[in-house]
């Protein structure tokens, strides 16, 4: 972004896809899906000591209006379907993060025949937070480390959505 000052006002030229990311940046709407303890750390981030929504970032419980899709607790194989279901029906584009060792790979329960071992078995996911249970200011800087990751995004020149995002899963 280049801003050009000259007398009693300025001018800002900018790129569409700097404008589009900045705008969809600053107003991350999550999808919560808080499966187990993590979530209670997720919440915490919301409350009033932390304040995600600082970060313009804002719980919603609909798929329909949210673009990142926050996996907070154990994936357990019942809940598998439904997970994917509701990803399939966010709008593009998409971005999922991982929320402990549970949704990683299992976390305690690896050996366990119900847990899925990462819920990047069945979606696609873009950031991982280790920890058992991981603290809100990290969920904080997962969130900073994925707005990095769509600055590189380019709006403008983005094709349908990959064989992978059509798909909406993978196979486990
Ligand atoms: S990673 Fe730990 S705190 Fe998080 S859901 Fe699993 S057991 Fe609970």
């Amino acid at each position: 972004m280049k801003i050009e000052r000259f007398p009693g006002g300025g001018l800002v030229l900018t790129t569409a896809d700097f404008f589009i990311n900045w705008a969809r940046e600053s107003s991350l709407w999550p999808l919560t899906f808080g499966l187990a303890c993590c979530a209670i750390e997720m919440m915490a981030a919301y409350a009033s000591r932390f304040d995600f929504e600082r970060f313009g970032v804002m719980p919603r419980p609909s798929p329909r209006q949210a673009d990142v899709m926050l996996i907070a607790g154990t994936v357990v194989k019942k809940m598998a379907e439904p997970i994917v279901t509701i990803y399939r029906q966010m709008p593009e584009p998409k971005f999922v993060i991982s929320m402990g060792s549970c949704a990683n790979c299992g976390g305690p329960y690896y050996d366990s025949y119900s847990v899925v071992k990462g819920v990047d078995k069945i979606i696609p996911v873009d950031i991982y937070i280790p920890g058992c249970p991981p603290r809100p200011e990290t969920l904080q800087f997962a969130v900073i480390k994925l707005k990095e990751k769509m600055d590189s995004l380019k709006p403008t020149r983005l094709a349908m959505a990959s064989p992978v995002q059509e798909k909406g899963t993978r196979s486990w």
